[in-house]
């Protein structure tokens, strides 16, 4: 059953991979050309004017992660269609769609491993997965993360890229605010630490909820970190907006970290990227101070 139709033609959506399928790539912001082996020593940035590409939970592994060191779970959980819900498709179709579309198991892979020699648990959100979108198995694996983390006593370290929440599981994707948020306040009772990082975009249900819950949120340059986006907010007060409006840069303004993947640290032919040694810090400076 359809629930509501639409008369005009739908807004685009604006998911299209930005990674090379061939030899390079071009900048969407400068236009430079990155050849395909130049852009992975730059970690998936523009050497030219710091563009950070999307990438998703693989790309994020073998940046952040020592070699060989990180082991995924939980690959088997899926979504199911408990609504039986139909917009201009029925979403198990929308899910099969997904599935033949995407590498990854869902819009959340998690698991641990270790970040310069030190255990973390660890999710990443894959955005090629329906826009990211937090759905029921997003906060169930969450959930299994933080856990593995307050069982193992590590801290927590979590990459958002969302679209926000999951609209064909309607009150369950939206259930999933509250059951990430309740599980990291188990994590904080443990006096465990949680690392957030915002890329782009990170918006919604993710941004409401477990995103800026961080003991420290980091964003990624540029980022569009926001609940409604820039689109939606100027159909509504039918202004345009000013530039940088909901980037990193101005969310963040009073907060002190960045996750810059390559211009900054050590360089990105090392063994470990700039952002990693980012969180390489804090995690030294967290567990030390922790245990003061
Ligand atoms: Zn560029």
């Amino acid at each position: 059953m359809a629930w509501f139709l639409r008369s005009k033609k739908n807004i685009e959506e604006s998911q299209q991979r930005e990674m090379p399928d061939g030899l390079f790539t071009k900048c969407p912001t400068c236009s430079e050309v990155i050849y395909k082996r130049q852009f992975e020593e730059q970690l998936f940035t523009c050497a030219k004017c710091d563009h950070h590409f999307r990438i998703g939970s693989e790309e994020y592994i073998s940046i952040l992660f020592d070699e060989n060191s990180f082991t995924e779970t939980d690959t088997n959980i899926r979504s199911t269609d408990i609504l039986n819900f139909t917009d201009t498709k029925p979403y198990l179709d929308r899910l099969a769609d997904a599935y033949k579309r995407s590498d990854s198991p869902d819009a959340l892979s998690i698991g641990y491993g270790q970040i310069g020699g030190r255990d973390v648990s660890f999710g990443c959100m894959n955005f090629d997965f329906v826009g990211g979108s937090m759905g029921s198995v997003v906060g169930e694996k969450f959930y299994r993360a933080v856990k593995y983390a307050i069982k193992h006593k590590l801290p927590y370290i979590m990459i958002s890229a969302s679209g926000g929440a999951r609209m064909q599981e309607a009150i369950f994707s939206l259930m999933q605010m509250a059951k990430t948020s309740a599980v990291l306040a188990e994590l904080a009772e443990a006096k465990l630490p949680y690392i957030s990082i915002l890329t782009d975009p990170t918006t919604g249900g993710v941004s409401a909820s477990f995103a800026m819950l961080g003991d420290i949120n980091i964003g990624e340059p540029k980022a569009l970190i926001a609940f409604a986006g820039p689109r939606v907010v100027e159909q509504t007060i039918r202004k345009k907006l000013p530039e940088g409006f909901q980037r990193a840069e101005s969310v963040m303004k009073k907060w002190i970290f960045r996750f810059n993947r390559a211009s900054e640290g050590p360089p990105p032919n090392a063994d470990t990227g700039a952002g990693s040694a980012v969180v390489e810090v804090l995690l030294i400076e967290l567990i030390v101070n922790d245990s003061d």
